[in-house]
């Protein structure tokens, strides 16, 4: 029987935002935001949204495959109760493979419901705080643009900053380096995406210690299955290591926490959808490894549903929802990306607290 809470319509369009500057990591270069929105209409004319921000260069997900699997999951989803969200998103998590696909879906439907009964999102993963601070990435640019980006990192506020290599260990010992000297007494962390072994990774951290840097985080030095490498790389190099590429589902969060090759986990919706990245974040924290949440290259709406994530859980150490820098206009209204890197959720009444400026024409 429909009730107000069941879902009456799921509608998927594209979300193209031009971006101010090319977003370069080691795998590949995204141009613009190429994502996908989601819209589920619940019977009693509550609506929610979701994002999928495929990311080729990471997973070789792309807005068309999004579109598909969103599409094709959607008849399924009709005349069931969102109310009855764990049964919904299992079923997701079971059925769509495409990890965006299940990312957008799964926020569209917990955004339409929380909305209908009046909840901020990040109330129903435990309300723990209601803000979180990102860092801000410097990508894969030149030494000097680098610490340029570095100065106005500084002038945001922003007290963390996270450094893309792999591109080379002069190039990346030199990119470091630019960072450090804009923004002294900065936090900084360095993310590889996959692109160097062990030994590499270690001369790379090394070097920088010659120069007096030493890295809190080394991300993702390796690649995802060189779990020994991982290891390597935090016990020889005397550095915290985390998993982003390396923890792509419940099963590896499980591993990870029984070998403990790296301390910290990279919680993305994009990787898991949300029900997973739940499991995930909560696996982690109960085996003492220490969170990170981070984002593809999103807008405000699934950097704010991660937000309300990390938020509600509580107790992640790194931030990394910035995305909305690199837009070159911001496609939504609510919450973003504030003051000092904060992500300020106070005022969110129900659901996410971010629609979209223009309806899609679906
Ligand atoms: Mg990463």
């Amino acid at each position: 029987m429909a009730t107000a809470t069941s879902i009456a319509r799921v509608d998927a369009a594209p979300l193209d935002v031009p971006m101010r500057a090319p977003f370069a990591i080691a795998g590949g270069a995204a141009l613009s935001a190429a994502n996908v929105l989601v819209r589920v209409r619940l019977s009693g004319g509550s609506v929610g949204w979701g994002e999928g921000a495929p990311l080729a260069a990471f997973n070789g997900e792309t807005q068309e495959s999004v579109l598909a699997a969103v599409r094709a999951a959607a008849p399924a989803m009709i005349g069931r109760d969102a109310g009855d969200w764990l049964p919904v998103l299992r079923s997701l998590d079971e059925d769509v493979e495409s990890g965006c696909a299940r990312a957008a879906l799964s926020m569209a439907v917990l955004d339409a419901w929380t909305r209908s009964i009046r909840i901020p999102l990040r109330r129903l993963f435990g309300g723990a705080t209601d803000a979180v601070r990102s860092d801000v990435t410097v990508d894969l640019v030149n030494a000097r643009e680098a610490e340029a980006a570095a100065r106005r990192i500084r002038r945001l506020g922003v007290g963390i900053v996270k450094i893309k290599v792999g591109a080379g260990l002069a190039e990346d010992e030199e990119r470091v380096r630019g960072v450090a000297r804009g923004a002294p007494g900065a936090a900084l962390f360095l993310d590889a995406n996959q692109a160097y072994d062990a030994r590499t990774a270690l001369v790379l951290l090394r070097r920088l210690r010659l120069r007096e840097i030493v890295p809190v985080l080394f991300e993702q030095p390796v690649p995802a299955d060189d779990w020994e490498g991982l290891g390597d790389v935090h016990r020889l190099g005397r550095v915290r290591v985390a998993a982003d590429e390396s923890v792509a589902s419940r099963s590896d969060a499980l591993r990870m926490a029984r070998l403990r090759r790296a301390q910290v986990v990279n919680v993305k919706l994009m990787k898991t959808g949300l029900l997973e990245s739940w499991d995930v974040a909560r696996i982690c924290a109960a085996a003492g490894l220490g969170l990170m949440v981070g984002a593809m290259v999103e807008t405000p709406l699934a950097l704010a549903a991660a937000a309300h994530l990390a938020a509600g859980l509580g107790g992640f150490e790194f931030v990394d929802l910035d995305t909305a820098l690199w837009l070159a206009r911001d496609p939504m209204r609510g919450p973003s990306f504030g003051p000092g890197g904060t992500w300020d959720l106070s005022g969110v009444t129900a659901g996410i607290g971010v629609v979209p400026r223009h309806e899609p024409r679906a």
